[in-house]
């Protein structure tokens, strides 16, 4: 396959904003109310969260309609603290304050008033995961919900594809149809043992290659990117990422394989997940192949892998 220009190194998918305060904002500690917590949480909470719901029924309506009144007017998402309100009492959360000048439910002027009540009782409600749209059903207390929501296994996938304009995320099991539908000119290739053809190799400039494997009922990315490390030095990562969870790809090892004037290099790994950010990719233990010996096994500026994608036995003996 022909190589196409590659994105910058130090490109990475966007991360969650953190909280900001407003400037001229009281940040003071506020003292712990004498409700118990437990009372309004349901007796199936835990302190990392719950997916299940045995309450009563009219407690769990009440719980419901507070958790509501905490939602964003704006952005939809649940209010952390600190929860403004402009000076007729409606509320919103502090992103979006800090984003707008008037009231977004009766345009007066925004000033920056903190409702302490509300940020107290939703301190003793638990909340809907922020990914709950991708399947995540778990529901989670003011302590536990950014660090659930930034490790969330429902969370959205961004797209694989080094293309710094491609902006798209989603579900895991629309990654691989996005994939075929968008970027056409990669190509998918079935089987076990495939050659994955870079064309070109030598042709100056930050480029990479990219192709889908499918075996075992699964789709694979293959990818040889060659990076730029200065002045006439450059490397060649070349990567197995399954279209999976980090859980999945490790019942696999995947074999790439160069051979070529009398000359024979083999690597094997396991797969990593497209979970994982280009950054960390080029950190990461991939086969990382020099200029030289690129031209080594290269034949006409073409380099051929040979890869061999096998299920891992990870000792489990049948
Ligand atoms: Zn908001
Ligand atoms: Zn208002
Ligand atoms: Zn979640
Ligand atoms: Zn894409």
């Amino acid at each position: 396959m022909q190589p196409r220009r590659q994105r910058p190194n130090t490109d990475a998918p966007p991360t969650a904003n953190a909280l900001t305060l407003p400037k001229d904002t009281n940040s003071g500690q506020e003292m712990e109310t004498s409700l118990d917590h437990h009372q309004m949480e349901g007796s199936c909470s835990s302190s990392g969260g719950v997916s299940i719901d045995c309450d009563k029924p009219a407690e769990t309506a009440t719980r419901e309609f507070l958790v509501s009144l905490l939602e964003c007017p704006v952005c939809f998402s649940y209010m952390m603290p600190p929860i403004m309100q402009c000076s007729r009492g409606h509320l919103i959360c502090s992103q979006c304050r800090n984003k707008l000048n008037v009231c977004p439910v009766c345009r007066v002027p925004m000033t920056n008033i903190r409702n302490l009540a509300m940020e107290k009782v939703g301190s003793k409600l638990i909340f809907p995961c922020k990914h709950a749209c991708y399947g995540c059903r778990m529901r989670l207390s003011y302590a536990d919900k950014k660090s659930h929501e930034e490790d969330c296994e429902f969370r959205p996938y961004f797209c694989p594809y080094p293309d710094e304009k491609c902006v798209w995320q989603g579900a895991l099991k629309d990654v691989y149809k996005h994939f075929v539908s968008t970027h056409q000119n990669v190509i998918t290739m079935e089987g076990t043992d495939i050659i994955f053809l870079a064309t070109n190799v030598n042709q100056v400039g930050a480029l990479d290659w990219t192709m889908i494997q499918s075996c075992h009922g699964r789709h694979f990315l293959l990818s040889l990117e060659k990076v730029q490390l200065g002045e006439g030095c450059q490397q060649y990562f070349a990567a197995c990422r399954m279209i999976g969870t980090m859980r999945d790809a490790a019942d696999f090892d995947y074999l790439i394989s160069l051979e070529a004037n009398n000359r024979t290099l083999k690597w094997q790994s396991k797969p990593r997940s497209i979970r994982e950010s280009f950054v960390t990719y080029t950190n990461a233990d991939f086969l990382v192949l020099n200029k030289s010996t690129v031209e080594l096994f290269s034949e006409d500026g073409n380099l051929a892998l040979n890869i061999i994608i096998k299920k891992a036995d990870n000792g489990v003996q049948d």
